[in-house]
């Protein structure tokens, strides 16, 4: 579904990535951990376009999306983004934030989004919140909205990009449980966390980052109970 080929993204004379190269598969879960500052969030902002990789090439479902012909806001349709602060706006209710996008871009009449909404909402227990503003929910019902809202564009695939971190610690299980039981459904995704347990529960493999290339992947098991780099091995000390 995804390849990297070499990817280098530098910020100026900052080298951020450093040749990336790896294949995910459709339906694969994949964590990426390491420590701050090792490329993480810029490998995933290169997959979603939010950043213009510097050379390399990234391949998704087939399509060059380093090509310069390529429709970025189509691409970005595809891929689900969720970050750390809930993006959420604070301008709309609940319900709204789902349903704009799908209205907007035509995919959705207003009524068929209203019912989609409905059962995502439902889904991640919202829904008695739909016509309520985003003010008024805690950080992990906004991180939750934020989830709703981007599968509210049935994306190929989610990316996660530290989704728990800046969530009060008693909020922290409920939001990943909305990701696990996501990826039960066979959504294929990526997710940037600290969360090690969760990592080593829901992955189908893991990539450790370090200083801006994939320094060790390998099954949960291989990279949290059997790591071969020492880097890898100094961080889980660290984290674990
Ligand atoms: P991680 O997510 O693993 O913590 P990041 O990808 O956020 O790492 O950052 C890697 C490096 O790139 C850091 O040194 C960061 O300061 C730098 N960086 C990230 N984004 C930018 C940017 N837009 N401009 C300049 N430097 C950046
Ligand atoms: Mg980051």
């Amino acid at each position: 579904m995804i390849r990297v080929e070499d990817l280098h993204k530098s910020f100026g004379s900052l080298q951020v990535l450093k040749g990336v190269s790896e294949t995910i598969s459709k339906g694969e879960v994949v964590s990426i951990i390491g420590p701050s500052g090792g490329g993480k969030s810029t490998f995933l902002r290169c997959l979603n376009l939010l950043e213009t990789p510097t050379s390399g090439r990234i391949y998704f479902e087939g399509t060059d999306i380093t090509d310069k012909s390529v429709d970025i806001n189509l691409h970005r349709q595809k891929m689900g983004m969720v970050f750390q602060h809930f993006n959420v706006f604070n301008n709309l209710t609940v319900g709204k934030n789902v349903t704009l996008a799908p209205v907007l871009l035509g995919k959705k009449s207003q009524k068929e989004a209203d019912e989609m909404a409905a059962e995502l909402l439902a889904r991640v227990g919202l829904q008695e919140k739909a016509d309520q503003y985003p003010k008024k929910l805690s950080g992990g019902q906004k991180q939750r909205l934020a989830i709703v809202r981007a599968l509210a564009m049935e994306p190929d695939v989610m990316l996660f990009d530290e989704p728990t971190s800046a969530l009060d610690p008693e909020m922290v299980g409920e939001v990943l449980q909305v990701i696990k039981s996501l990826v039960k459904t066979g959504m294929t995704t990526v997710i940037v966390t600290h969360e090690m347990g969760f990592a080593k529960e829901v992955s189908d493999r893991v990539f450790f980052m370090d200083g801006g290339i994939i320094a060790e992947k390998g099954s949960p098991d291989q990279v949290f109970n059997h790591p071969s780099n020492p880097r890898t091995k100094e961080f889980l000390s660290k984290v674990l």
